[in-house]
């Protein structure tokens, strides 16, 4: 039998209650405390009149008030449902509604787009920090009657809803189970210890994301080990505080990787007693990856999860040889396999070495998109969850993940996968970052466009676009070599640090610029 999610971490609380927990500004907050504070937070919330069953919307950045209300909401058998807080208003309402909300618990950073949601939807509003006129405050204190008990829940209940961003049309509440998160936490945090006790993990990742939620906050407090947060990811603070506190642990997405590359290039200090890295979220390349084992001195370990899949599917780990260019394999009770990708309504199994749609089946899979069976009855198929990401199994049961099947480039009759080409340009020397697009084309249907962030030390007259697609004629097939190259300073980022691929091609497609080779 599954515990819940909150039991796992009142677990800890009993049995490392003086342990640090969450460390941010310096304070360090023990096990103890912040289980003291979720109670607290639990507590109020329930005397203001939501309980088992409700959904309670959480709209705080990554402080150590993010921890207590989610596990607050939590403890009260309520499901919680984490906003990021770069959403503006208009966005926070529309989940407020879609979720059926009960109430909003919004940081004082976040009240100036999250109280008119919550007013605009009759949503209860409360407040971890900052007065408003119409919230409660969750201010805990002893005179406060705290949770006795948590509240029982069984493992297939509604833990979390997560709402996909919505790039590819309305956000889809993902709606998570206890028993999925549960279990993908102590698969992938307990089994061969990606988590130990001792570790210190830098929370740098939104905690609003499936990525920073569970494989970060969720297995550090199931392994009893130590969160030292970080309100927004910016490098060279990052690698001050790894610096500061001894982090044995990074989890981050590739861009954060880059990020720290340069910092450590530009001079900040490299981590010293840094042990694992691990990286997921979108492609890590290989010359990245290695890069980074070099300059920040540990082990790389590249994974592959989605939020419907709560998240960890399959990922390099310690304790099995690590195979960089893969995501490595399943995690424990989790089945990973390929499918024809061009057969939406049934899942049609390929042999390993076979590129298709990624599938997967297992305790991870999500119940449901809320309120939306066509999208749900879309992806799951034939007891199998449809990943939408194309990937190819070795015989070794190693997962390698392709590129994601929108990304994929049709360009006069043949597939170009951009990853591909990402990584060929990103062994050229003056380039640091690099996403590959489709945009529109008269004649191919679709054209190759790279985007190329510069090397610091690069001068733009160093490299030209001609001198790159020169470089990735002499290393790839004539139709997936670029046409077109643009310069740029920065790759736009969505809020979990991933390159906005479709934004960008939105951007080029509508950009007059010449083709730099026919
Ligand atoms: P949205 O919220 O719009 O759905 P998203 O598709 O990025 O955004 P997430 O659940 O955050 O949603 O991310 C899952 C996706 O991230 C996967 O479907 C896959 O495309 C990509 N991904 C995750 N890990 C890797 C990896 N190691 N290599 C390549 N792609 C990865």
């Amino acid at each position: 039998m599954t515990r819940s999610l909150a039991a796992v971490l009142a677990d800890t609380a009993a049995r490392r209650p003086d342990h640090p927990a969450l460390i941010w500004d310096s304070v360090v907050v023990t096990y103890r405390q912040l289980w003291r504070r979720v109670r607290g937070v639990a507590g109020i919330l329930r005397r203001h009149g939501t309980g088992p069953g409700d959904r309670i919307a959480v709209l705080v950045p990554n402080t150590p008030d993010f921890p207590a209300v989610y596990y607050g909401v939590l403890a009260l058998g309520a499901t919680v449902v984490p906003l990021n807080t770069q959403l503006r208003a208009a966005e926070i309402e529309f989940v407020l509604r879609d979720s059926g909300a009960r109430a909003l618990v919004c940081d004082a950073s976040a009240l100036e787009q999250g109280a008119p949601a919550a007013t605009a939807t009759g949503v209860a509003l409360f407040t971890v920090a900052g007065e408003h006129p119409a919230a409660v405050r969750l201010d805990v204190q002893d005179s406060e009657p705290a949770l006795a008990d948590l509240v029982p829940v069984g493992p297939e209940d509604i833990a979390a809803i997560l709402y996909t961003s919505g790039t590819t049309g309305r956000p889809k509440g993902a709606m998570l189970t206890h028993r999925n998160i549960v279990m993908n936490i102590e698969v992938s945090a307990v089994s061969p210890f990606a988590v130990r006790p001792d570790d210190v993990l830098l929370g740098c990742l939104p905690l609003s994301h499936t990525f920073g939620q569970t494989c970060v906050m969720g297995t550090c407090f199931s392994a009893g080990a130590t969160l030292v947060l970080m309100r927004r990811f910016h490098a060279v603070p990052a690698l001050e505080l790894m610096a500061r506190y001894g982090c044995t642990v990074f989890m981050g997405v590739p861009t954060m990787y880059h990020a720290l590359l340069e910092a450590v290039a530009a001079g900040a200090p490299a981590p010293s007693v840094l042990e694992r890295a691990y990286s997921g979220g979108s492609a890590l390349p290989v010359p990245v990856l290695e890069q980074v084992r070099q300059t920040l001195g540990c082990e790389v370990y590249e994974g592959y999860g989605l939020t419907e899949t709560s998240p960890v599917v399959a990922y390099n780990q310690p304790g099995i040889p690590c195979r960089p260019g893969t995501v490595g394999l399943p995690v424990t009770g989790v089945e990973v396999a390929v499918a024809r990708a061009d057969v939406e309504a049934a899942v049609e199994l390929l042999p390993a070495g076979e590129i298709g749609e990624i599938v997967i089946r297992g305790h991870n899979v999500m119940a449901g998109y809320l309120g939306l069976p066509a999208a749900t009855a879309a992806v799951l198929v034939d007891g199998w969850f449809r990943s939408g990401d194309l990937g190819v199994l070795g015989e070794d049961g190693y997962l390698s993940v392709v590129d994601r099947k929108k990304d994929v480039i049709l360009r006069g009759g043949y597939n170009v996968y951009p990853r591909e080409v990402e990584e060929v340009l990103l062994r050229h020397p003056a380039v640091e970052q690099t996403a590959v697009v489709g945009v529109p084309d008269v004649r191919q249907g679709e054209e190759v466009c790279a985007v190329v962030v510069v090397r610091d030390g690069f001068a733009l007259d160093d490299v030209s676009a001609a001198d790159l697609v020169a470089w990735c004629r002499e290393r790839l097939a004539g139709y997936k070599c670029p046409r077109r190259v643009e310069f740029a300073r920065e790759l736009p980022l969505g809020p979990s640090g991933k390159v906005l691929k479709r934004e960008l091609a939105t951007r080029l497609a509508t950009l007059k610029t010449a083709r730099v080779t026919s």
